[in-house]
């Protein structure tokens, strides 16, 4: 499998390459500047204390205070994190937000935690790095497996660090209620939607005549799918980490999600036919959503997509080497560091809410996001018209153009 901080040194060291970019920019940016490393002792429900190990990596702060998920799952590895707050940092600078890239990662299994062990180990994660986080310094949110509740007890635990002062600017993706913004919790897959359909306008595909299959049917890929539905596009596949469904005719999206939400998982749903995870990548349809984990779609699977389309929700769900095959084979892949980009933009808006103590409609802001996503894809579209690159290399060259000048301003190069 290939590793994801290979993957995304390789990507950065490719738009370098083709921008022409002096050395320094790659040296500068090809690692985090801080990834720390914590244990969290937790006492569990039997009355024993088990230590769980966390990083928190933050990759640049160039263009400002460093942002990004916290991961909660049994493959974490300080090496993912990095990668992952690297292609945050990629990512915010071709939305041209004011963050540089942040990671954190709990290797744990929250499936397997009683309610009061999460709350636990998500207080202690925090409780140990306080020192390191902050509205103006790094500012987490959720990532797989975490959700608004964990964002809730992190806030409310960082609050107890600084002499129990609310600092909700802390962390976003919080419930309403306490400081998060409308529309966050389907920002991700709403940008990405936006994204799909700016790029199907180029490609001259209807929507309402496409199918869309999703690998990864949590707060990513099950809102994608509502969406996409939403706009007449047949779902005809979706999968979760337990297994895939399929049915020709495409599946109630509604219903796929009240399925998921009362038995656990996609599998089993009625009237669908169950295929593997593997067969779900390589389904005839017009968009493919890659809405789970890192390397998804490799050199082994490449050669037999049939998607126009790849809309990477998820973070590196392409290899580098599966990039190469779909570019030679005209299939349009929308970047993760374009694609998934909604959920960093409106995190932003909720930071910025939470600095001003004024807060926006949920159509404010779906009108901001559509505004942001809809520059973003054209700024990078009009790169790859521009210098014949991949619309990977194309966003990245985007983001480095911000990134190349903060480094230049501030003499870091
Ligand atoms: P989530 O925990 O809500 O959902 C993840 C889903 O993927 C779950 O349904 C899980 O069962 C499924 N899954 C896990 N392994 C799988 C496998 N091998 N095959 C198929 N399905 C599998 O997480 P999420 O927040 O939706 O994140 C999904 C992806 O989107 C991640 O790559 C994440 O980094 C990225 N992302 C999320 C956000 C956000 O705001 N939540 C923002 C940007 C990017």
């Amino acid at each position: 499998m290939k590793n994801a901080l290979t993957m995304v040194q390789e990507q950065l060291q490719q738009a370098c390459t083709v921008m022409n970019l002096c050395e320094d920019v790659y040296e500068v940016l090809k690692l985090p500047q801080r990834c720390l490393q914590v244990s969290i002792p937790v006492k569990m429900d039997d009355g024993r204390t088990k230590t769980f190990v966390g990083y928190r990596s933050q990759h640049t702060d160039a263009l400002g205070p460093c942002k990004g998920g916290i991961r909660f799952h049994p493959d974490v590895t300080q090496e993912e994190v990095m990668a992952l707050s690297m292609w945050m940092t990629f990512k915010c600078g071709v939305v041209g937000l004011p963050y540089g890239g942040g990671k954190g990662g709990v290797v744990c299994d929250p499936r397997k935690l009683s309610q009061g062990e999460l709350e636990r180990l998500s207080r202690g994660y925090i409780r140990i790095l306080a020192r390191n986080l902050g509205a103006d310094q790094d500012i987490p949110a959720p990532d797989v497996y975490t959700d608004s509740q964990i964002m809730a007890w992190m806030m409310d635990e960082y609050s107890k660090s600084r002499a129990g002062i609310n600092q909700f600017g802390v962390i976003t993706g919080k419930p309403i209620i306490l400081g998060g913004s409308e529309g966050r919790d389907s920002a991700t897959a709403q940008g990405c939607a936006f994204a799909i359909r700016d790029a199907a306008r180029k490609l001259d595909i209807r929507l309402s005549q496409s199918t869309a299959v999703i690998q990864g049917f949590g707060n990513a890929g099950a809102h994608a799918a509502r969406l996409l539905a939403d706009w007449d596009v047949d779902i005809l596949a979706a999968s979760d980490s337990s297994g895939a469904v399929y049915s020709a005719n495409g599946l109630n999206v509604e219903e796929l999600i009240q399925h998921k939400d009362s038995t656990g998982s996609v599998k089993g749903f009625g009237g669908s036919e169950e295929i593997s995870s593997d067969e779900l990548l390589t389904l005839d349809c017009t968009i493919l959503v890659p809405a789970a984990l890192e390397n998804q779609i490799t050199e082994q699977n490449a050669a037999d997509i049939k998607a126009a389309i790849i809309a990477e929700a998820a973070n590196g769900p392409t290899t580098p080497e599966a990039d190469s095959i779909l570019y030679a084979r005209d299939i349009v892949v929308i970047p993760d560091i374009l694609a998934n980009a909604g959920g960093v933009i409106v995190s932003y808006y909720e930071w910025v809410q939470n600095q001003m103590g004024y807060y926006w409609s949920a159509e404010e802001v779906h009108k901001k996001l559509r505004t942001a996503m809809h520059e973003a894809f054209n700024a990078t579209w009009e790169m790859r018209e521009l210098k014949g690159v991949p619309l990977r290399t194309a966003a990245y060259m985007v983001s480095l153009d911000r990134l190349h000048e903060a480094l230049q301003l501030r003499s870091w190069i």
